[in-house]
């Protein structure tokens, strides 16, 4: 642990850079990463998240950071810190694992600089910060840092929980949050939806069926296919997409800061059901989350109401750099509206510092699906084999897809993805318009007995 009143301290750097090189031992590349000002600029650069934390932490001033304790987990450039300092905060504990650490210090004493070379830069700061130089699991961390009434963090990965830093941001409540504290954020919510997209899941076998050359160089290189296939499937796609492209509302699964366990965050299932809402080909799952930033009543100041601030990563909402994810399946599955498509996910972590995902998923008709026990439909993947599908999909293998940069308006109408209404839908979009509508007459007793009726047009046999 470093701070602002030791930094000349020689020994105690010593010391410091011991630990550090202890802690980026035990997690050389990820905190490697985190010590680069470039990551630090690439995450302030977003503007919808930074300014969803200045919001939270700015409007939530005068009711939870003013004159109170807070520690910011893994403070990075530090820029939640100064945040809770501008936020009027009494002392700010900044805990950081990475070389970011040392570069915070840079900052702190620059706060103090006088004379020749000018005024201090950001004064507020001076003597309001603390920065420990730790993993937040250091155990003697505990004997160092007093309880606080905020902890803040920015613990977010990729469909929230890549990266596996929420585990630490819960380790911090555990540990140095008093009770009735706040956590900012307070929720986290991670969205999983049906997704078309024929272009995205021909790239994808097409970069598979590279290695069903038979003379590459006169090598036959067929044998990587079936590996090649399984590691491209497997790998959540990492970009932006239009939200044309899904083809139900989301299912939801909330992690709430203030009282999700360690466990609960190591192995959740998100159970499935998505009432298809256009005919069409699932390629495959789609996933984004949201933030919550809502002090709870018990941390506030006497008398004052909290300021709660969203955030949203969807495919509804301007872009961030989260993006979104989606997840392929092999073998697409054909489902039509009205259908329901049921199942789970499950989300176990791994140690890639990720999560294995994998899924289950069952096409029902609404009927079957109303009245379906949880047995009797575990024991349909077993029966209806052809409308089933499952997936394993490794959060950490990620690709990187940019190529989505919106779409001209005209584009974004459903069947543009192949993806299509049904008929009542598509004239209801309309009603107005008064357009023909069909009438099936009666119940057929055999194939040829349809009598299709049109309100314009006399009556016509088929
Ligand atoms: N709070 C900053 C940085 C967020 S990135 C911001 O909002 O811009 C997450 C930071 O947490 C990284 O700098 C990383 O090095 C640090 N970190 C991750 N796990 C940590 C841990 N267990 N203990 C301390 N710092 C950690």
């Amino acid at each position: 642990m470093s701070s602002t009143n030791s930094a000349d301290s020689r020994t105690e750097k010593d010391a410091a850079k011991r630990e550090d090189d202890e802690v980026l031992h035990r997690d050389p590349s990820y905190f490697q990463y985190y010590s680069q000002l470039q990551h630090q600029q690439n995450m302030l650069q977003d503007h919808v998240r930074t300014s969803a934390y200045h919001s939270a932490i700015t409007f939530n001033g005068p009711s939870l950071f003013r004159d109170r304790l807070v520690m910011d987990v893994g403070a990075g450039s530090g820029i939640l810190s100064f945040f809770a300092a501008q936020a009027g905060a009494k002392h700010i504990y900044a805990v950081e694992a990475s070389g970011m650490a040392q570069k915070m210090e840079i900052m702190l004493r620059s706060a103090k600089a006088t004379g020749a070379s000018g005024s201090p830069r950001n004064a507020y700061l001076a003597d309001r910060i603390t920065i420990v130089s730790s993993k937040i699991e250091e155990p003697a961390l505990v004997a160092q840092v007093p309880q606080v009434d905020v902890v803040i963090s920015e613990p977010i990965g990729v469909l929230l929980v890549h990266e596996r830093m929420l585990e630490s941001y819960v380790y911090a409540r555990d540990k140095f949050l008093r009770p009735g504290g706040a956590m900012l954020p307070s929720a986290g919510t991670i969205h999983l939806a049906p997704l078309s997209d024929a272009a995205l899941w021909n790239e994808t076998i097409g970069k598979a069926r590279f290695w069903q050359q038979e003379s590459f160089y006169g090598v036959d290189v067929n044998p990587y296919f079936a590996p090649s296939f399984d590691e491209y499937f497997s790998s959540p796609v990492v970009g932006c997409f239009s939200p044309t492209t899904l083809m139900a509302d989301s299912v939801v699964h909330e992690v709430d800061f203030h009282t999700v366990t360690m466990s609960e965050l190591k192995e959740f299932v998100v159970p499935v059901e998505w009432s298809i809402r256009y005919t069409g080909v699932m390629h495959g799952v789609a996933g984004w989350f949201d933030l919550a930033f809502v002090p709870p009543a018990s941390s506030l100041h006497a008398g004052m109401s909290p300021s709660a601030v969203y955030m949203s990563t969807g495919p509804h909402s301007p872009a961030t750099h989260w993006q979104q994810v989606r997840m392929l399946l092999k073998q697409p599955l054909g489902v039509n509206a009205g259908q329901v498509v049921r199942g789970a996910v499950l989300m176990k972590v791994n140690d890639q510092r990720s999560y294995d995902v994998s899924a289950r998923l069952i096409v029902l008709d609404a009927e079957e699906s109303a009245g379906v026990s949880d047995e009797a439909l575990l024991r349909m993947f077993d029966t209806h084999k052809s409308r089933t599908r499952e997936a394993l999909w490794y959060l950490h293998e990620q690709i990187y897809n940019y190529a989505y940069a919106g779409e001209p308006l005209e584009q974004v109408r459903p069947e543009a993805a192949n993806l299509y209404l049904p008929v009542d839908a598509l004239l209801a979009e309309s009603a107005q318009g008064g357009g023909a509508t069909m009438e099936v007459q009666g119940i057929p007793g055999s194939l040829t007995d349809f009598v299709v009726k049109t309100s314009q047009a006399p009556s016509m046999q088929m």
